[in-house]
């Protein structure tokens, strides 16, 4: 079955001392001293796309998908602890049947606070030209479209679905005309292959409106073919846009993952996320929820941590609470990638949820 994480390779979650976690805490915090207020929750790891530095372009799905009951009630136990944010993701989550009800249910919950949830999703874009204005007026807010090739032919190549582009580009519009703005555009870059494509999405940002972010390639792929030398990295990036059109760099919030650059003129904005050569792990609030119900404290974990298990097996809210609070316990202080103990994560990004 290739290399991608398989269950075999999901260790068992470590006991965690009782004394650390004596009773339900109404907040989610680690040992670093981060306070986890992000959840991501991967409804199915089913795509439509098989994005070459992505997939192997043989593998399919490889884990089975809770009931939407199921990542409700976990997103209601997260939000009684402090989460603010959910981003759906997958696979692609606009695959799962269900999905705008799913969002509806979400988007009435409140959490510790007496806040309603900020909900956005991940999305390749293929299905969102449909699908925009009904996930906006059930109650999502936000929406992050991956591309990593404006160029019609390039986007195909890359995803390995012929007419990808239009589509894409269709849902990236019918995304703003909903309002869900600002609409984020993800680009991937990967030495070697897409890197001429960062001027011209450059333009793209301010012709159409959109945040362009450009992320730095991860060993999170099915084949395992990332090496440093594939990154391409943060002053290249830079270098490229100044070159097309020059850019400020403004704020951004603590624990936002991008760079953030306006142009000189005002018009568009892009954004760097280096998460290779500048980490931001010491502000990182996430914690992700994997399809088939396994609680993961870092992208890069190598261990996993059996929520579903402990929900089909009898648990009440409080104890899944608990236990919530116990893994968030365990988060990682940081990803090692380029370290000489680096260990790759033990599934690969569309497995996880991106
Ligand atoms: N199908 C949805 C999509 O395309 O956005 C959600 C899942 S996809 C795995 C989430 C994001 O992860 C995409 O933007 C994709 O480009 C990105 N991604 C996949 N493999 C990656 C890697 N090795 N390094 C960095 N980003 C990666």
């Amino acid at each position: 079955m290739g290399l991608i994480g398989s269950s075999a390779q999901i260790e068992a979650s470590p006991v965690i001392p009782a004394a650390l976690v004596k009773e339900r805490p109404t907040r989610l915090f680690d040992t670093h001293g981060r306070t986890i207020t992000d959840l991501r929750i991967s409804i199915t790891d089913r795509c439509n796309y098989k994005c070459i530095y992505c997939r192997t372009g043989t593998m399919g799905a490889q884990f089975p998908e809770l009931s939407f009951a199921e990542y409700l009630r976990v997103a209601k136990i997260g939000a009684s602890m402090g989460i603010a944010k959910i981003r759906l993701t997958g696979g692609e989550p606009l695959l799962r049947a269900g999905l705008v009800d799913f969002v509806r249910d979400l988007a009435r919950i409140r959490n510790v606070d007496g806040n309603l949830l900020d909900i956005a999703i991940t999305t390749n874009g293929h299905l969102l030209a449909e699908l925009a204005q009904p996930l906006k007026d059930a109650g999502l807010r936000r929406v992050t479209v991956s591309m990593d090739a404006v160029d019609e032919e390039k986007f195909a190549a890359i995803t390995r679905v012929p007419g990808s582009y239009p589509k894409v580009l269709a849902g990236v519009r019918a995304a703003k005309r909903a309002g869900l703005e600002p609409v984020k555009v993800n680009c991937v870059l990967l030495r070697g292959f897409n890197e001429d494509q960062i001027a011209p999405f450059a333009r793209f940002a301010r012709e159409e409106g959109v945040v362009v972010r450009f992320i730095e390639f991860m060993p999170l792929e099915e084949d395992r073919v990332w090496s440093p030398e594939t990154v391409v990295r943060l002053p290249e990036v830079l270098a490229q846009v100044n070159q097309y059109q020059p850019v400020i760099e403004i704020e951004r919030g603590v624990s936002e993952t991008a760079r953030r650059f306006v142009f000189d003129d005002g018009e568009g904005e892009i954004g760097i996320i280096a998460s290779v050569s500048n980490a931001f792990c010491n502000h990182c609030s996430r914690i992700r929820l994997t399809s088939d119900g396994k609680l993961r404290t870092c992208l890069f974990s190598t261990r996993e941590h059996d929520l579903l298990g402990r929900m089909r097996s009898g648990a009440d809210d409080e104890e899944l609470a608990s236990y919530l609070a116990s893994v968030v316990m365990t988060k990682e202080e940081g990803h090692r990638i380029g370290e000489p103990d680096f260990v790759p994560a033990s599934r690969t990004m569309v497995h996880i949820g991106g």
